[in-house]
């Protein structure tokens, strides 16, 4: 059966990871047929748009999209793609690697992010001069989806603790319902579960990573302690990330497209090549998921490595090593 895989490269380092990851994805010879779409700053410059329909159609009709980066359009871009392929989570695996000298080096832990609503939900006004608001939503059926998605996650993953992170005590009516609705579910599984004040459980993960498994957040939460979670195991460089929705699927770095170390051919391609093995499992590649993760693994255990990681080698060399090892 072939798939049809959406590539949108968009800005900055995007355009360096992307390629990478897509040549991992085409040297497993899987029946893949990679259509590219364009979307980001450079785009919106050139057209006056930085998403076209056309590139919202492909992934619309792709049975998954490999995503890289946008810079200053991102709201303009992730964002609708994330909803065109109805992505509801967010799933972000924080993770050490034993050779890398990380902050934390016994950190296992999978972010699951809301990814549909909060304070993300774009609904901000100027209502004065000098005076802003923001609208932060939430509602029962997206708070039920996620942590009913959080608790099926940990099962399948053999992960044996769920964490709901909240602020309930301030944000009441918002996150009070969130919570709420997840201790329902919570004690509908068969599976222990934790709820914690989200700034105290930042700290806690820094000092603790090794307590938590599967963390389950609010939209903007998810964002900032996944990223807090990456400084604990080597920088954003390493982390993948899925946006998985009930049919389809949207896979990128969780980093941004760091305008600056962009065309220099030094960002380190881990993160993007890891998420197309998330794709690959997505799509029931168990096996060759695993195998490009082994090669990953590899290549940061011996080196060669990126600057970001104390190396000097290009982003091309560590493919390439990658490619190898595959
Ligand atoms: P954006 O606005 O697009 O999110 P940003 O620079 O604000 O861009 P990131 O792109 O996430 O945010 O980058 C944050 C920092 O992490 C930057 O210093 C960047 O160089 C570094 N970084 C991010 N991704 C990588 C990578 N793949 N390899 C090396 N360094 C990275």
């Amino acid at each position: 059966m072939t798939h049809e895989i959406a590539v949108i490269p968009g800005d900055g380092i995007g355009q360096e990871v992307t390629p990478a990851a897509v040549a991992v994805l085409e040297a497993l010879d899987l029946n893949f047929d990679f259509v590219e779409g364009e979307a980001g700053d450079a785009l919106k410059e050139e057209t006056g748009e930085a998403l076209p329909q056309e590139t919202r159609d492909l992934a619309a009709a792709a049975d998954a999209t490999l995503f890289g980066a946008a810079g200053e359009t991102a709201a303009d871009v992730v964002l609708p793609l994330r909803d065109v392929v109805g992505s509801f989570a967010n799933v972000r695996p924080v993770r050490s690697y034993p050779a890398l000298d990380a902050v934390q080096p016994d950190t296992d832990i999978v972010f699951i992010r809301e990814n549909t609503e909060g304070v993300y939900s774009g609904i901000e006004a100027a209502v004065d001069d000098g005076v802003r608001t923001l609208t932060r939503v939430v509602t029962e059926d997206a708070s039920r989806e996620i942590v009913e998605f959080g608790f099926t996650y940990a099962k399948r993953n053999d992960f044996d603790d769920v964490t709901i992170a909240h602020k309930a005590n301030v944000m009441q009516e918002t996150d009070g319902l969130f919570l709420e609705t997840a201790q329902e579910v919570g004690d509908s599984f068969d599976i222990d579960y934790d709820t914690a004040l989200m700034d105290a459980l930042a700290m806690h993960l820094v000092m603790t990573p090794e307590d938590y498994g599967v963390v389950v957040c609010p939209n903007l939460a998810g964002d900032m302690l996944s990223d807090l979670a990456a400084g604990l195991v080597g920088g954003l460089g390493l982390l993948p990330s899925a946006n998985v929705g009930e049919e389809n699927a949207l896979f990128e770095p969780v980093h941004g497209s760091a305008p600056d170390i962009a065309g220099e051919d030094v960002a380190n391609p881990s993160a993007m090549i890891l998420s197309a093995a998330m794709l690959l499992d997505h799509l029931d590649y168990g096996d060759e998921a695993a195998a490009v993760r082994e090669a990953v693994e590899g290549v940061l255990t011996d080196g060669p490595r990126t600057p970001d990681l104390g190396g000097d080698a290009s982003t091309d060399a560590v493919t390439e090593a990658v490619l190898d090892r595959l």
